[in-house]
């Protein structure tokens, strides 16, 4: 028979695994991969089929830029994948980490940001970012509580000219774009690799995600895929903070389908119809054949298609802003 303890320590065992699935993720399973898109460009993403609310790879896409001044990273992933993060980075190069950039607030893209700031990084984002995380605030309905004081950018920046970095024989732009995914996003371009991230407000597995909450619209969101069409060229690689890398001409489809989808709405407003209403009609549903992952369930409870037409009525409803 085994000693009492031993079934204690492998039930607590058990409790914590639970736990940590009942939130929806397994983070020990996770796995770091890294992906060089150009001679000092990479992108790290986390594995497949683990993570619900992001089938395709758990988290949010990190970019790497490396070389002797040291490493600028995009994106810090989620807090319990930081160590596995810095190891990742670690195999890409040995020099410090000297810049982290957000290009949104949320914890899959800003999770990291304590410890990437206690190993000397300096975090720059928009000031509505820097704003939002010194306070308790709240995603599809879930609590966030405020971040820890080492999370919070250092260096903001508002809607005006691009903040520019010159770093490793590269030229770095964090273009800010209008409140799209959230209220604070920004598109960073990385002008000799000729490639653009793009953060959230682009996604390619399932529907748009306007977090009206953390400041998100959906004509930021339109504004913003205009914006990336003018700073792109057609061979400029677009890379989503989830699912596959695109380039500018796969942007009109998607704006298209957001437009056709207002259109509906609008015009079911304009007769009366309820969010139920609306719901119930499947707006989406020409659309659900091309979208992966569109019908699948989102955080916050609903379908992402659900989620999506749900913000497009409330910020039509409102009037806009
Ligand atoms: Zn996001």
């Amino acid at each position: 028979m085994k000693p009492a303890w031993l079934l204690l320590v492998a039930l607590a065992a058990a409790a914590l695994s639970t736990s940590a699935r009942s939130q929806g993720l397994d983070y020990g399973r996770i796995e770091i991969a890294t992906d060089q898109i150009a001679p000092n460009l990479y992108m790290l993403s986390g594995s497949a089929g683990l993570d619900p609310a992001h089938e395709a790879a758990a988290g949010g896409r990190i970019g790497v830029l490396a070389g002797p001044d040291g490493i600028l990273m995009v994106d810090a992933q989620y807090a319990e994948l930081a160590d596995k993060v810095l190891a990742a980075v670690k195999r890409i190069s040995s020099a410090p980490i000297r810049f982290l950039v957000n290009t949104h607030i949320h914890r899959d893209h800003t999770g990291g940001n304590a410890k990437f700031a206690k190993l000397g990084a300096t975090i720059f984002a928009r000031e509505e970012l820097r704003e939002g995380m010194g306070k308790a605030r709240s995603v599809n309905g879930s609590p966030v509580p405020a971040s820890d004081p080492a999370a919070i950018p250092v260096v903001t920046y508002g809607l005006g000219e691009p903040v520019k970095f010159h770093l490793n024989g590269e030229i770095v732009d964090l273009i800010p774009v209008r409140a799209a995914h959230t209220g604070g996003d920004t598109m960073i371009r990385f002008e000799n690799a000729n490639a653009i991230m793009i953060g959230d407000y682009y996604r390619n597995f399932g529907y748009p995600f306007i977090d009206i909450n953390n400041g998100g619209s959906l004509q930021g969101m339109l504004e913003a895929l205009d914006a990336t069409m003018k700073v792109a060229r057609s061979d400029t690689r677009l890379v989503p903070g989830h699912g596959t890398i695109i380039k500018r001409a796969d942007l009109i489809p998607y704006r298209d389908m957001i437009f056709a989808i207002q259109g509906k709405v609008q015009q079911m407003i304009a007769q009366g119809k309820t969010q139920q209403d609306v719901l119930a009609a499947h707006v989406t549903s020409p659309y659900d054949p091309t979208v992966p992952g569109g019908l699948l369930p989102a955080a916050g409870g609903g379908t992402s298609a659900d989620r999506f037409i749900s913000e497009v009525y409330q910020e039509l409803k409102g009037g806009g802003r």
